[in-house]
């Protein structure tokens, strides 16, 4: 198996150790070539601003988008899951995106007093047990469309994570933990 990671800035090397902790074959991508053997590609968190104008600089916007068109898995993390939404509510101005998946978000959605915290989620395609999450400056998902389906939520119902098809993302970081579970779920999509 083998996965792509959007190295443009951000926690690409977490995803990429994660990865390899569960045997996939990992490949940073930077050039739209990267892209053409991949199983899946793994968008990371970091800052949504700099990964799209960085990936719009390698001119990587167009060639994500095909890639996504051919049905293969694209996973978004934190600032991955803003550039993957069609709708960013308090974006940057001129924010890139990836208009991918139908979903609003909004950044920076927890405001500064609580620019990180934790949770215990309860995650159904996962099992049983709860799976911690770590959210950094995290964006939340305010609506998602009749397609996608939410994945987990906090406590107070705001939705953390969300599945359309084959595209996933989640405003936490699971590849700062070491429960591997996400990044297995990713593999069984790309499948
Ligand atoms: N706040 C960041 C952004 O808007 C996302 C933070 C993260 O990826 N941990 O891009």
């Amino acid at each position: 198996m083998k996965i792509g990671v959007l190295a443009a800035q951000g926690a690409f090397i977490e995803h990429e150790k994660a990865l390899q902790r569960i045997g996939a074959e990992v490949i940073e991508v930077r050039l739209s070539e990267h892209l053409e053997d991949l199983d899946g590609l793994i968008i990371p968190g970091g800052e949504s601003t700099t990964i799209g104008k960085v990936a719009r600089r390698w001119g990587l916007i167009e060639p994500i988008q095909a890639f996504a068109q051919t049905g293969r898995p694209i996973w978004g993390t934190c600032a991955g899951m803003i550039l993957m939404a069609k709708q960013v509510m308090d974006g940057a101005p001129e924010q890139p995106t990836l208009d991918l998946m139908d979903i609003a978000v909004r950044r920076n959605a927890f405001g500064r007093q609580v620019d990180s915290f934790e949770a215990d989620l309860d995650v159904r395609v996962l099992g049983a047990e709860p799976f911690h999450a770590v959210f950094i400056r995290a964006p939340l998902i305010e609506h998602v469309g009749e397609d996608v389906e939410a994945l987990a939520q906090l406590e107070d119902g705001t939705i953390v994570a969300a599945q359309q098809g084959h595209l996933l993302t989640t405003s936490f970081h699971p590849e700062l933990t070491e429960d591997d579970r996400f990044h297995r779920y990713f593999l069984e999509l790309s499948d």
